[in-house]
C-alpha cells in the first residue's frame, strides 16, 4: 500500500511540474504512473525535426518505415570517415586495430542490448531483409521435402518470399496463420496447423501493415513442442520495446538498424549458437574462411561465417552509438511513452467522421493504420504532405493484409519518441482538411 501511495503522489507532483506533453500516463500493475521524457532535449538532437516541408514545419510520422537519426549517431559516421577509416580484422596497422575495435564493441553493445549470450551470436547483415534471407537461403537443413513452413498472414513481403523460395526449393508446402477481423493472428488455427511435419514457423513480433504485436513467446513455445525451428522478424519491435532474445527463446530473431536510429544499410541476425553452427553461409567469400584450396574450403567460426567481404564497418560502429543514444533514453521509458501518443492518436483519428483502424486493439506499438470513408489514401496522402505531414499510404509491403481486409491500401501514422501531441493534433487537422477537399 505504501508504495501505491508514493506512486500516486509521485505522478501528482509530476503533473504539476511539467506540461502534458512531457508526461505520459501509463497503467502497470492496475496502478498508474508518469512517464518524463525531456522531449525538448531529445528533438534537439534531430536536427532534420527542424526542416520544412513545402514550408509547413515537418511533422515525421512514417517510423515504421525508417526511424530518423540523432547527432549522435551522425556524428559517429562522420568520425569513423574522419578519424580511423581503415579496413577491419586484418590489418595490424593502428587504424585497423581502432576500426576492429569500435566495430567489435559495437557488436559487444548489440549483445548486451538483447539481451544475447555471445558476441559471436551477433551477426552483422545490410538490414533485415538480409537477416531473413541468410536464414531462409540455408534452412534446407532443416526443412526437408514435405515439411510445412508456416508463416502468418500479416507478413512483411520480407518475410513471405524468402519462404517461398526456400518451399520450392526443397518441395516443403507453406501454411498461413490467418488474421482475424480485429488485427490479431487466429491462434486456434495455428495451434492446429502445427503438426509432425512442421519444420519451421516464422512470424513478425509486430506487424509493420497494423502495429499489432504478435503473441510470438507462445508462437515459438508451441513450435517448439514439435520440434519445428522459429525465426522472428523483430524489424518493428527492435527500436520500441525492450527485447530479452534469452527469455524469448527463439531460434533466430532479425532486426533492422535503420529502424531503431541507426543508419541503413546495417542489420542483425541474431541466433542460438547451435542453429548458427548448422546453418550453412549465405555467401562465400573473404572472412568467412578459415583455410581456402582448390581441394576444399573450410568456414571460419561464428560470426565471420555469415559475414563475408568488408561490412558496413560505419553503420555498424554507428549502430552501436544508436543503441548507447536509446539506452540513454530507457526503452521501458520509449515504450511507455509511445504507448501514450498511440492512446492519444486513436482517440483523435476516430473523432474523424467515417474513419476506421485496422487493427484496433489493446496490444500493438505506436502505428495506426486506417482509412476515412472510401476516400482513397494516397488522395489523402498527398494533400497532407502539402501540409508537412508524412504519412505513409499503401499497401506497406504486405499486399495479402490489404487482400485480408479488401482495400487497397491505409494510411498509416507511425510514431517514435520524438513525436508530440501537439504533433498528432496538427496530422488530425490535416487530414479533416483532406476529407473536407476530397469529399
Ligand atoms: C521494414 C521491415 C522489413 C524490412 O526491413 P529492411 O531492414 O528494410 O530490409 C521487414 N519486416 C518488417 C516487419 C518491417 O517493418
Amino acid at each position: 500500500m505504501t508504495g501505491y501511495f508514493y506512486l500516486l503522489e509521485y505522478k501528482v507532483t509530476l503533473e504539476r511540474l511539467f506540461s502534458s506533453t512531457d508526461l505520459t500516463m501509463s497503467s502497470r500493475l492496475g496502478l498508474t504512473f508518469a512517464i518524463m521524457l525531456d522531449i525538448k532535449k531529445i528533438r534537439a538532437d534531430f536536427p532534420i525535426l527542424n526542416r520544412k516541408v513545402n514550408g509547413q514545419p515537418l511533422i515525421y510520422f512514417d517510423n515504421a518505415a525508417t526511424s530518423q537519426k540523432p547527432t549522435q549517431v551522425i556524428d559517429k559516421i562522420v568520425a569513423y570517415y574522419t578519424l580511423y577509416n581503415a579496413n577491419i580484422h586484418r590489418g595490424v596497422h593502428a587504424l585497423s586495430q581502432e576500426a576492429t575495435d569500435h566495430f567489435e564493441g559495437a557488436r559487444e553493445k548489440v549483445r548486451a542490448f538483447f539481451n544475447i549470450p555471445l558476441a559471436k551470436q551477433v551477426i552483422f547483415t545490410s538490414g533485415n531483409t538480409h537477416s531473413i534471407n541468410a536464414v531462409a537461403s540455408g534452412a534446407h537443413v532443416f526443412v526437408k521435402k514435405e515439411d510445412e513452413v508456416i508463416v502468418s498472414a500479416v507478413e512483411h513481403h520480407s518475410n513471405i518470399v524468402p519462404w517461398q523460395m526456400l518451399c520450392e526449393r526443397v518441395g516443403a508446402v507453406l501454411k498461413v496463420i490467418p488474421v482475424l477481423d480485429d488485427g490479431r493472428l487466429d491462434m486456434h488455427a495455428y495451434h492446429n496447423l502445427l503438426n509432425s511435419k512442421t519444420a519451421f514457423v516464422v512470424v513478425n513480433h509486430i506487424s509493420n501493415a497494423l502495429g499489432v504485436t504478435n503473441p510470438v513467446k507462445e508462437i515459438i513455445d508451441a513450435a517448439h513442442q514439435y520440434d519445428a525451428m522459429t525465426l522472428i522478424d523483430g524489424a518493428q519491435s527492435c527500436g520500441h520495446m525492450k527485447l530479452d532474445m534469452q527469455a524469448l527463446d527463439a531460434d533466430f530473431y532479425t532486426m533492422s538498424g535503420h529502424k531503431m536510429c541507426g543508419p541503413t544499410g546495417i542489420g542483425i541476425l541474431y541466433g542460438k549458437e547451435e542453429a548458427l553452427n548448422s546453418l550453412p553461409p549465405y555467401q562465400g567469400g573473404g572472412e568467412m574462411i578459415d583455410q581456402v584450396s582448390f581441394e576444399k574450403t573450410t568456414y571460419a567460426g561464428l560470426p565471420h561465417k555469415f559475414e563475408a567481404g568488408t561490412p558496413n564497418i560505419a553503420g555498424g560502429i554507428a549502430l552501436g552509438a544508436a543503441i548507447d543514444y536509446l539506452n540513454e533514453i530507457g526503452m521501458e521509458n520509449i515504450a511507455a511513452y509511445e504507448h501514450g501518443l498511440l492512446v492519444y492518436g486513436t482517440a483523435q483519428i476516430k473523432n474523424i467522421p467515417g474513419a476506421k483502424i485496422y487493427g484496433d486493439v489493446t496490444d500493438k506499438a505506436a502505428v495506426i493504420s486506417f482509412n476515412v470513408a472510401s476516400l482513397h489514401p494516397y488522395d489523402i496522402g498527398t494533400i497532407v504532405d502539402k501540409l508537412g505531414v508524412a504519412v505513409r499510404t499503401g499497401h506497406h509491403c504486405a499486399q495479402p493484409v490489404m487482400e485480408r481486409f479488401k482495400i487497397p491500401g491505409t494510411i498509416r501514422a507511425s510514431f517514435a519518441f520524438y513525436n508530440t501531441k501537439e504533433e498528432i493534433d496538427v496530422m488530425v487537422q490535416a487530414l479533416q482538411r483532406a476529407v473536407t477537399m476530397l469529399s
